[in-house]
This record gives C-alpha cells, sequence and structure tokens, in this order.
C-alpha cells in the first residue's frame, strides 16, 4: 500500500496543480458538524477531466475514495479516513442558464443555483435556497423540504462511474427515492446537473425564498454546527416529535446534544467527537424504539470508524 501511494502521489502531481492537493486534513474543517480526525489526502479538482483522469488513477492502483461537496450531511469518524477525499466544491461551480433550465458543476452550492433561478423569474428551486450543500450533494441525496424534492427538477445529470467512464442519467434512470439515489448505490460522482424550471414571478419566488428561510431560521438551531436532521423521516411519524415523546429533548454525549430546539438535530455544543456523535445517534436509536416501537435509520452518512 505504501508503494502504490508513493506512485500515486507522484502520478497525481501531473493531473492537479499541487495546490489543490493537500495532506492530512482535519476533516471537522470539512464538514458542517465540525467534527472527525484527518483524510490522508483530499483532492479539489477543477474540471471534469481531471476529475475522470484522478478516478482511473485511483481504480488502476486500487486506493479507497470518497466524494464530498460541503460536507452538510456526513460525519467522518475520529480516526480519520485513510484515504483520497474528493471534495467538488467551489473550485468546480460554474453556473449557466439557457431558457428555464440551469447547469450547474456539481460543487456548485444550492443557495447559489437557487439565487440565480430566481433572478432569471425561474420557479421550482425555492425549496432549495436554504439547504446548504452543493448540487452535487443534493442529487445524490435526494435532498429535500417542504413538500419538494430534487427529483422534481432534476432533468439530466452528467456522471462519472468507479471506473472513470462518463455516462449520462435522464429523469427516471435517477432512481430517485426518499433520500436515496442510483448515485449513492452505484457509487457514481455528480459532475454536473442540469434542472428543469419553470417561467414565474421574480417577487413570488423571493417571496417564497424568504418565507422557507425564516421557518428555518424559526425552527433549526442553526447558530451551532450540525449536520441537519440526523434521521430520515419514518413513514407516519416525524423523528424528531419521537425523538422528544421519547425524553431526549437535550440528552447529550460529551459534547454532542440533542437540539431544545429541534430535536430532529444533533448539535456540536463546541468539543464533540465523531465518537459523541455517533454513540448519540445510537442511543437515540435504542430509546426511541423502547418507548415507540419504531426503528429510526440515519440520513446522514458516517465515514470511517
Ligand atoms: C443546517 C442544515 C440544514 C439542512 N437542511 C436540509 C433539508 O432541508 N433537506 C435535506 O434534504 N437536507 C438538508 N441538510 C443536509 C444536507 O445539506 C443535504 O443532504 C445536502 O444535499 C448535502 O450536500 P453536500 O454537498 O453537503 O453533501 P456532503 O455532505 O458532502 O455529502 C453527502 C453525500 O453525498 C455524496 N456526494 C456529495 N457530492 C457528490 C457528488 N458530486 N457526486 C456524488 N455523490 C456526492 C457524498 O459522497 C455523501 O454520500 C441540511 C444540513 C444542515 C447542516
Amino acid at each position: 500500500m505504501i508503494d502504490r501511494w508513493r506512485v500515486f502521489i507522484e502520478e497525481i502531481k501531473s493531473v492537479v496543480d499541487e495546490d489543490r492537493i493537500l495532506y492530512s486534513v482535519p476533516m471537522k474543517e470539512q464538514t458542517s458538524i465540525r467534527v472527525g480526525g484527518a483524510a490522508k489526502m483530499l483532492i479539489l479538482p477543477s474540471c471534469r477531466k481531471e476529475i475522470a483522469e484522478i478516478i482511473k488513477m485511483l481504480y488502476r492502483m486500487k486506493i479507497p475514495y470518497y466524494v464530498v461537496g460541503n460536507g452538510t450531511n456526513l460525519i467522518v469518524s475520529d480516526e480519520g479516513y485513510p484515504g483520497v477525499i474528493i471534495r467538488l466544491a467551489e473550485n468546480y461551480s460554474d453556473i449557466k442558464v439557457d431558457g428555464s433550465e440551469i447547469t450547474a458543476l456539481s460543487g456548485a452550492s444550492l443557495a447559489a443555483v437557487s439565487n440565480i433561478a430566481m433572478l432569471n423569474s425561474l420557479t421550482g428551486l425555492e425549496f432549495a435556497s436554504g439547504i446548504p450543500g452543493t448540487i452535487g450533494g443534493a442529487v445524490a441525496m435526494n435532498a429535500g423540504a417542504y413538500n419538494c424534492e430534487m427529483k422534481d427538477v432534476v432533468a439530466e445529470t452528467s456522471c462519472i462511474d468507479e471506473q472513470g467512464n462518463l455516462l449520462l442519467l435522464k429523469g427516471a434512470e435517477h432512481d430517485f427515492g426518499y433520500r436515496s439515489s442510483r448515485i449513492q448505490k452505484e457509487k457514481l460522482i455528480v459532475v454536473e446537473v442540469r434542472v428543469r424550471l419553470q417561467r414565474g414571478n421574480i417577487s413570488d419566488i423571493k417571496e417564497k425564498m424568504r418565507y422557507f428561510n425564516e421557518c428555518r431560521r424559526e425552527k433549526q438551531p442553526l447558530d451551532l454546527p450540525s449536520a441537519g436532521s440526523v434521521f430520515k423521516r419514518p413513514p407516519g411519524y416525524y423523528a424528531g416529535r419521537l425523538i422528544e415523546d421519547a425524553g431526549l429533548k437535550g440528552y447529550r454525549i460529551g459534547g454532542a446534544k440533542i437540539s431544545e430546539k429541534h430535536c430532529g438535530f444533533i448539535v456540536n455544543t463546541g468539543n464533540a467527537t465523531a465518537n459523541d456523535v455517533i454513540k448519540l445517534i445510537e442511543y437515540v436509536k435504542e430509546r426511541v424504539f423502547q418507548h415507540s416501537g419504531v426503528m429510526l435509520e440515519h440520513e446522514v452518512k458516517i465515514l470511517g470508524g
């Protein structure tokens, strides 16, 4: 493995500029919940060709990798990640508008894409304007809010598979489900997303975005680091309500706490470790099951450990 790494480190420099190859990167600095140990390497590609070449190289050398966007739905273990993190965010985020369609590189933030939609009087993405991830992460997760989800607007995505091949997915081919997609199941990398929106009225769109974001500020603990709602909504219930009913409001393990404002959120009160958060997730599942008979499933992705 050591030799493979040495070769990889040499070869990767001919594909990506050295200032976009980082070593021993603390993942607590790359995730919104601010926990997690170091990734052995983190690469910030800036074009599709680089992504494909990196993947081909990793595949050939059998080096593990994981793709992240803004790290807003991710918990990395305290032991860190012994492979390559490919981060598709600011360095890879161009957005173009063509009639009622917007094409964005997968690292574009949802807030930026929604804002451009609004400025072009395009409606359909208002629900996403307060979700803090990238559009690539949102497609992978089929992110949603206020009764809408990415599935409703995604027309097509360009993806790269585990061997570095490009493939195009249209509509139903994404196999979208509740916070799931074919992207996750087949470990594809979203490189570009085309969303199809409707013509609307700019002030109505602005007002809807303002209202949704006000609802978020009112209901969610946005003042503390978190990974958003930790658990999927079980059919017929709300995870937050089940957790509150099990008496866990404000319950803490180390620096990780069930938010008093929204029991579906686990917040980092300042010095939480990934272990605190993961233990709290398991504890919540156990207690909620004992109390209501409902087994919660976590929505956040846990890497390593
Ligand atoms: C305060 C707060 C509020 C939130 N509100 C919502 C909400 O209302 N609705 C909602 O659905 N979520 C919400 N989230 C969770 C999160 O923002 C979304 O899931 C978001 O879509 C994740 O995007 P990301 O770029 O941060 O992905 P990451 O957290 O970086 O990654 C999440 C998953 O997507 C994969 N991924 C990321 N980028 C790509 C890519 N380009 N190609 C393939 N796979 C990729 C990763 O491998 C990982 O499995 C919230 C989070 C926070 C912190």
